[in-house]
């Protein structure tokens, strides 16, 4: 068991993120976290789906 660090939650395992956009998009949200501190699989599908939100906000 770990903690997720972006909702705090205890969780089996955490992920890391591939997508870079997203990485830099959870640094923006979460100064203090760190690609290696990894999420939870619901906290990176809600940022990977946040990403690409953004992405077609931003064109
Ligand atoms: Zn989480």
């Amino acid at each position: 068991m770990t903690t997720c660090t972006l909702c705090g939650q205890t969780v089996d395992s955490v992920s890391h993120v591939a997508e870079d956009a997203t990485l830099k998009l959870i640094q923006k949200m979460y100064p203090k976290w760190v690609s290696r501190d990894g999420g939870c699989p619901k906290c990176l599908d809600y940022y990977q789906n946040l990403d690409k939100r953004v992405n077609l906000l931003s064109d």
